[in-house]
């Protein structure tokens, strides 16, 4: 049997990490074991769906690289079907017609509370003779009133649910509307899927689902309940902790193979291993080593993840996801070597935004300098060094590189009798405006004779009048 999962977000928000976690763990599973993977939208609630959000949910999964074998499928463009499906029902005594009022059920309501009875709807129009005039029913399923609904999670164990628990809900609403369970157990039924994964806020929703199967005459799938993601502070995930669009991690300069190990090892893992390939990741994953209690965001080990797949990277992989944080600042880049730069920042930047920070002096000579760094280093006593700096490079070889760079600052260094911070530090707050830059000869090398030939004869005039 091939295994087949799906990923069913609600476009009533921007899909965030939560949801994130939830499609990486049923695309992992369906990778894992040659399966398909299929999105659907379940867009029925109109009023609060939105186009942004479902953009967001196909901009997201793509950028991530979570692509669906089939779908994106809607929701809202399956109504035949699901009325189908209600005639099916209504036919088969599966589901009947309910012309209760909202006086009449609120009444109900009430009476059962003073009773201290769980308030439920009690049945009544099951047996209704003949339909109200006047009066659009909404449809109710039958739910078989004896026995037990037993949810063998895969992440909890079995949980127990007694029928008489479940009330007859509504799965057609008067003004035509199918409803949420109702579409739920149709779809998952029409597109074959074996393994439900989804968040534990669903589990609730999965006896009634289960009925409404079997009144199909499908067999249920397996069921795998995901625990919470929790903010930092362990309350549920909200805005304010980062529950925010997916693609605001994009923006912020996260690899999409980072945040999806990171979320792969928030709430499953491999042994001890913490960083992993989107190829490890598959032929680990598995929903028996996934945790049944929820667990918290923490965006220190996110920012670690990310720094550590960045230091993995080389930079001519780097060097493409870099242009493109540089094109949206309308940096251009002109000659300079993208790779180069990358594989000399990727250490010590943990996004690429911040590697996009560091790189920012390469495509533009510094029209000012770092008070504290130009004070100790651009000034009277420098300005010789920068001089016998400058007519050293000058001489130098084109084109330069790390390497021979090195050579002619060791010489130097070895001519002046100074440490190498005594030129390095100069010749850095020269063509980077700071004090903060790559290795000196990488830096140089990089920018090659005429940027730095023409940054250090303007710091030698800085140097001299300050
Ligand atoms: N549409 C539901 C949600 O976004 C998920 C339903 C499901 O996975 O069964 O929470």
């Amino acid at each position: 049997m091939t295994v087949r999962t799906r990923f069913a977000p609600s476009p009533t928000g921007m899909l965030h990490i939560g949801g994130v976690r939830t499609a990486l763990f049923s695309w992992l599973y369906a990778r894992r074991h040659g399966g398909e993977f299929i999105l659907r939208v379940e867009d029925t609630d109109r009023e609060r769906s939105t186009d942004e959000a479902v953009q967001v949910i196909l901009d997201g999964m793509e950028w991530l690289g979570l692509t669906p074998d089939e779908g994106p499928f809607y929701q809202t463009k399956r109504y035949d079907r699901y009325h189908e499906v209600i005639g099916h029902f209504l036919a088969a005594g599966h589901a009947y017609h309910c012309y209760c009022s909202k006086a009449e059920l609120d009444d109900m309501r009430a009476q059962q509370m003073a009773r201290k009875e769980k308030p439920r709807y009690d049945g009544r129009c099951r047996h209704r003779p003949a339909p109200l005039e006047g009066v659009t029913p909404v449809v109710r399923f039958r739910n078989p009133d004896e026995g037990q609904v037993v949810v063998n999670d895969v992440v909890h164990g079995p949980i127990v649910f007694d029928s008489q628990e479940l009330d007859d809900l509504i799965i057609l609403r008067s003004d035509g509307n199918p409803t949420y369970n109702f579409c739920v157990a149709v779809d998952d039924w029409d597109m074959g899927i074996t393994h439900v994964i989804r968040g534990d806020d669903h589990i609730n929703n999965t006896p009634r689902q289960i009925n409404m199967l079997r009144a199909m005459g499908a067999t249920p799938p397996v069921y795998a309940h995901l625990p919470m993601i929790l903010g930092p502070d362990g309350t549920k995930l909200s805005k304010r902790h980062g529950a925010v669009s997916v693609l605001e991690y994009k923006n912020a300069g996260f690899l999409p193979e980072a945040l999806l190990n990171y979320l792969g090892r928030l709430g499953w893992s491999h042994g001890d291993q913490e960083l992993f390939s989107i190829d490890e990741l598959i032929q680990f994953f598995d929903l028996d080593a996934v945790n049944k209690s929820a667990s918290a965001l923490n965006p220190d080990k996110l920012a670690w993840t990310n720094q550590q797949h960045m230091m993995r990277r080389s930079g001519s992989e780097l060097a493409p996801r870099l242009a493109t944080v540089l094109a949206e600042r309308g940096v251009s880049v002109g000659a300079m070597d993208l790779a180069a730069i990358a594989d000399c920042l990727k250490e010590r930047a943990k996004t690429l935004v911040e590697m996009a920070d560091g790189a920012a002096f390469f495509f533009a000579d510094p029209t000012t300098y770092d008070a504290k760094a130009a004070a100790k280093n651009l000034n009277a006593e420098t300005a010789p060094v920068l001089v016998e700096a400058r007519s050293a490079l000058a001489a130098l070889e084109e084109p330069w590189t790390a390497a021979s760079v090195h050579g002619v600052l060791d010489a130097l260094v070895a001519k002046l009798g100074v440490g190498l911070g005594k030129v390095a530090q100069p010749l850095r707050v020269s063509v980077a405006g700071s004090g903060v830059s790559p290795p000196i000869d990488a830096t140089l090398a990089i920018l090659g004779a005429e940027a730095t030939l023409r940054r250090i004869d303007r710091a030698i005039g800085f140097a001299v009048t300050n």
